[in-house]
């Protein structure tokens, strides 16, 4: 080979994996756009629950996991899938990197069955109140966690190419931006609300309801569909709460909320914690949230 083409491939093999965008796996699509936010062109990022699935549930498919071994990084949620698939997505491709966007937060528990005006009797349920399963994992519900989750992501991206950090810093600060000013377009639209209570099927919303003071009343509860006592029950909260909007998310089935909806008069909507559009998403959420509990 002459010279001058050995010399020239010396140049274009590291060109080459330069230019290579880092492969990312994250949770659920939310999470997706956030490291596409921070990461733009440099990232290729995919989301191992796909649009209309349910994280609690899902299944990674055999192409998945086969696409994680070109994976550099595994964005981790701790949505429930996660802790039973963990070992798998890790035994996949030993030198991906984890993150956990959850540490550094403090986690909520999951509603309980040991709540307000709840008398069904519980079979002899185990006490594993420090299970992992039942703190809540949707923390990318909270704007202003979010913007924590992004600088994480900015960090770990730095450190994976650090070529690029001035890009990632650049995207976080114009994202954070964002974030900063959608928390305060909901305080805005919800601060004024006399009514804090509002109504769903899967508790979604914990971190949201935490960050602008709001009562999530769920009917399912540990990740199951309360029997008929505990539905009579709800439907009489429902009533003495003046409720009259029952939300949902369509990844879930609707049936118990639209019993419960038809027993007060009143009626199911939906609103979706998994939307890829986050932003635009949180303040439609916020908007259906304010005509539910407008008196
Ligand atoms: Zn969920």
């Amino acid at each position: 080979m002459p010279y001058y083409l050995i010399l020239l491939c010396m140049f274009l093999v590291p060109i080459n994996i330069l230019a290579k965008p880092l492969r990312i796996f994250v949770s659920v699509l939310p999470m997706q756009t956030f490291v596409q936010q921070i990461g733009g062109q440099y990232v290729d990022v995919r989301a191992m629950v796909r649009p209309g699935y349910n994280p609690h549930i899902y299944d990674p498919t055999p192409q998945q996991i086969g696409a994680l071994a070109q994976a550099r990084l595994y964005i981790k949620t701790g949505v429930p899938f996660e802790n039973a698939w963990m070992h798998r997505i890790q035994a996949a491709n030993p030198n991906m990197q984890i993150l956990d966007v959850r540490a550094g937060i403090e986690l909520r528990k999951m509603p309980s069955h040991d709540h307000e005006n709840d008398h069904e009797d519980h079979h002899g349920h185990a006490s594993n109140a420090h299970d992992e399963n039942e703190l809540d994992p949707h923390v990318w519900t909270s704007p202003l966690l979010v913007k924590h989750i992004a600088n994480k992501i900015r960090e770990t991206l730095t450190q994976l190419d650090p070529d690029h950090a001035q890009v990632y810093e650049r995207n976080y600060t114009h994202f954070a931006k964002a974030l900063t000013k959608l928390d305060q377009e909901i305080h805005a639209l919800l601060d004024p609300l006399p009514n804090r209570k509002f109504m769903i099927f899967h508790p979604a919303w914990g971190y949201f309801a935490q960050a602008y003071n709001l009562i999530q009343i769920p009917i399912e509860r540990e990740g199951k569909a309360p029997g008929p006592r505990r539905l009579a029950n709800l439907i009489a909260q429902a009533r003495r709460e003046n409720v009259r909007v029952i939300f949902v998310q369509p990844q879930f089935d609707k049936r118990l909320a639209q019993q419960v909806a038809q027993a007060i008069g009143g009626h199911v909507i939906s609103i979706d914690p998994l939307a890829a559009d986050y932003i635009p998403n949180l303040r439609r959420v916020a908007n259906q949230i304010v005509k539910a509990l407008h008196r």
